[in-house]
């Protein structure tokens, strides 16, 4: 159920310039708003079975890490939706799923007024780090605060799968473990402090190509994803590290041996572990310290596997305004 300022009895201000107004204020409209879209990786993916109606089972801990797009909303006048961003490589019609979860939601709650969103892309592309999926999550979030809609975070989620299984996990973000195709979250303890880096290979997986020939039947090894949890209660980092896993490795590795290549790099240089995220080609590695994640980091950008490399860290924030 969505309510318009007016359903509230409230009156609708006129349009102010610039948001001056704290987030929630209630019966005050924004007319722009800029918040961060977080990227994700996998501690653990598993994959339990493959169901009749074609979508796999899961059973994975996601991990909110700080590299985000930053998305950018505006009012219009006129009820249309308009999508730009400095990337190239992105549609910007029906194609875009940030202009996917504007329309769900322009239609679910049937808005008069049109928006205009401008994204910021930094998360890699077809990477294994849910960008589209964050995108879609944030324009959720944002339009609801933006045309104060009152839609809870469960709301949003329901909203949200329709467009993508990881858009629900997007909206929430943190440690989550995801069950079901994704949509069925539990919070977990957060990630004891570690440093991250984290490598995009120069080539784009497709997520449908890597589901499509993965084996679930058959897979012979899963990831402990239980023990991890116990490891997370336990702020065991190095028990949590050493019980990561990923079955879609079994798939795209096989077909892009950098992977493995940069796997090996980092944890020659003292990582922790380093693990291919969701279906890749991303790979990340959790290092215990900053030097030593450092040098990695700049080892491998010094390497050559590709330019796409960062050192960064986990967050719990999601969604946060700029
Ligand atoms: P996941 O981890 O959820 O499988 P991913 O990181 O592998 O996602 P995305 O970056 O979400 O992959 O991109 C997958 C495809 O979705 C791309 O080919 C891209 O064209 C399309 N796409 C649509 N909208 C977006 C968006 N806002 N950002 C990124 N990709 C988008």
């Amino acid at each position: 159920m969505c309510f318009t300022p007016a359903q509230k009895g409230m009156a609708l201000r006129p349009a102010k310039r610039k948001r001056k107004v704290p987030k929630g204020q209630m019966g005050v409209q924004m007319e722009k708003l800029t918040i961060k879209a977080m990227a994700k990786v996998n501690l653990g993916l598993d994959v339990i079975r493959r169901r009749e109606d074609g979508y796999h089972e899961v059973k994975m801990i996601m991990q909110t890490v700080d590299l985000f797009d930053e998305l950018t909303f505006e009012v219009q006048e006129e009820n249309r939706i308009e999508v730009f961003t400095d990337n190239q490589e992105l549609p910007c019609d029906e194609g875009n799923l940030i202009y996917r979860a504007a329309a769900l939601l322009t239609e679910k709650c049937r808005l008069e007024k049109g928006i205009r969103i401008t994204l910021k892309k930094n998360i890699p592309i077809a990477a294994g780090m849910a960008g589209g999926s964050t995108d879609a999550a944030a324009t959720l979030v944002g339009m609801n605060r933006l045309f104060d809609l009152g839609l809870s975070v469960k709301d949003l989620q329901e909203l949200g799968v329709k467009i993508g299984a990881d858009v629900p996990y997007c909206i929430q973000g943190g440690t989550m473990l995801s069950e079901g195709i994704g949509e069925i979250l539990s919070p977990l303890p957060p990630v004891p402090d570690c440093y991250v880096v984290v490598a995009k290979p120069e080539i784009n997986v497709s997520t449908k190509f890597v589901y499509e020939n993965l084996h679930a039947e058959s897979l012979k090894e899963h990831p402990d994803i239980d023990g991890m949890i116990v490891c997370l209660t336990n702020k065991d980092l190095k028990g949590m590290a050493e019980k990561m896993g990923n079955v879609l490795e079994t798939v795209t590795a096989k077909h892009y041996p950098v992977i493995e290549e940069i796997k090996a790099f980092l944890a020659e240089r003292g990582a922790l572990r380093a693990m291919m995220s969701g279906s890749g080609p991303t790979v990340f590695a959790l290092f215990e310290e900053k030097q030593t994640a450092r040098k990695a980091y700049e080892e491998l950008k010094q390497a050559g596997y590709t330019r796409q490399v960062y050192l960064t860290g986990f967050t719990s924030d999601t969604c946060v305004e700029v």
